[in-house]
């Protein structure tokens, strides 16, 4: 097991409807220092990328972002969850269906923030569907930038983001990918990477 996996196993807890709470690491408080080694592990597996910037998500995703942004020495851009349907031209949208909260909402992005010189690292906590990637991806494309790589800290491989993210062809490396978890018993099986 790699580092994220024994702090998955040793603090996750598995909730009933396929929701992995990681709250005192990563969603809620942040262990630094894991985030840390995790940008280390994105910098060796994107080595040879020519990434320039790095985009993510609110909320969760700046976090582990951030300190990503420090590793590879680039700014970091975040996408910004709106409900508001008074959105000017000079935004970049795309509609995103949450997971966990099981609504629709708006992203966008500043076209300050992003264009066709571009070259980013997509950075997430969790992949499970896939909805908040497509839309980043959507993003992306809108304004021109080319996506190098996409790093994911916990994918859930039994939802279909994955699957789906990888047949596009782009480089999708997870830290964690969890096969199946069993919300009675709490275990987790991880898939052999
Ligand atoms: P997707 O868009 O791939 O369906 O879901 C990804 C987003 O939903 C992530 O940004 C994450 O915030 C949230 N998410 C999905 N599954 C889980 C989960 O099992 N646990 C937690 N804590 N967040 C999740």
């Amino acid at each position: 097991m790699n580092f994220l996996e024994e702090r998955i196993q040793k603090d996750g807890i598995v909730k009933p409807g396929n929701v992995l709470k990681v709250d005192s690491f990563l969603n809620h408080q942040m262990d630094v220092f894991l985030f840390k080694k995790m940008a280390q592990e994105y910098k060796r597996r994107f080595a040879g990328k020519d990434i320039n910037k790095i985009l993510t998500i609110e909320a969760s995703g700046i976090g582990i972002a951030s300190v990503a942004a420090l590793e590879f020495g680039v700014p970091v851009v975040f996408a910004k969850k709106t409900q508001s349907i008074n959105l000017d031209g000079e935004m970049y949208i795309a509609e995103v269906e949450s997971f966990t909260h099981k609504n629709v909402n708006k992203v966008i992005v500043s076209k300050k923030f992003l264009d066709p010189n571009d070259r980013l690292l997509i950075i997430d906590d969790f992949l499970a569907n896939g909805c908040a990637l497509q839309g980043l991806l959507k993003i992306a494309e809108e304004a021109g930038a080319s996506v190098e790589g996409i790093g994911i800290a916990i994918e859930k491989g039994f939802q279909a983001g994955g699957q789906l993210i990888r047949e596009k062809g782009i480089q999708l490396e997870s830290l964690a990918i969890v096969d199946s978890m069993d919300p009675e018993t709490g275990k987790i099986v991880f898939r052999e990477q």
